[in-house]
């Protein structure tokens, strides 16, 4: 009698989809299968090998569209211009920011601390954004974070690691809103 037994690769994947945040097993099972028998996988290997050629800016942790230059945009612009610099928990919250006229600097965390998940501030590039908090003038960070408590204490992590700064919290929610004030402000 044949035996069979699971494709060992097919395990593999399996269980790196079931590592990625918020899929779980049964979404994993049903995400392989797609792959692997209704030709997914294909367009997906692309776009993924696509997506992570483009180039990630070491300054604020964003990718960037390679046609437009050698350099991330955003972080070109916000060199000729002394401004805070905004600090966000993952991409959606940056592209509300920009969406919603923000032009300073922006340092994108793609996380919060949480060491029962491993993430320590090595994770999240936090002596990139501290280094780069020393040249600021004014000295003023704007954080904006979901609400958890995970992200509050990034946020007093930050605070403590920056003590002659002021840290500002902004609420996401508010975050358009915010973005048009200060934009007025600073005109
Ligand atoms: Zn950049």
């Amino acid at each position: 009698m044949a035996r069979y037994r699971s494709a060992p690769a097919g395990e593999k994947l399996r269980e790196s989809l079931d590592r990625l945040p918020g899929i779980g097993q049964q979404a994993a099972q049903r995400i392989s299968d797609w792959c692997l028998y209704r030709n997914g996988g294909d367009d997906l290997l692309n776009a993924l090998s696509a997506a992570l050629s483009e180039p990630l800016c070491s300054s604020c942790r964003l990718r960037f569209d390679p046609r437009l230059g050698a350099s991330c945009p955003l972080c070109a612009e916000f060199s000729r211009q002394q401004q805070p610099i905004l600090v966000v928990q993952n991409t959606k919250t940056a592209h509300l920011a920009l969406e919603s006229g923000y032009s300073g600097g922006m340092f994108v965390l793609h996380g919060v601390l949480s060491p029962s998940n491993n993430v320590g501030p090595t994770q999240l590039y936090l002596d990139t954004l501290f280094e780069r908090a020393q040249l600021l003038v004014p000295r003023t960070l704007y954080v904006a974070l979901e609400s958890s408590v995970e992200a509050q204490v990034t946020l007093e992590f930050i605070a403590r690691r920056l003590p002659a700064h002021q840290i500002i919290a902004w609420d996401v929610d508010q975050l358009p809103h915010l973005i048009r004030e200060r934009m007025h402000e600073t005109g």
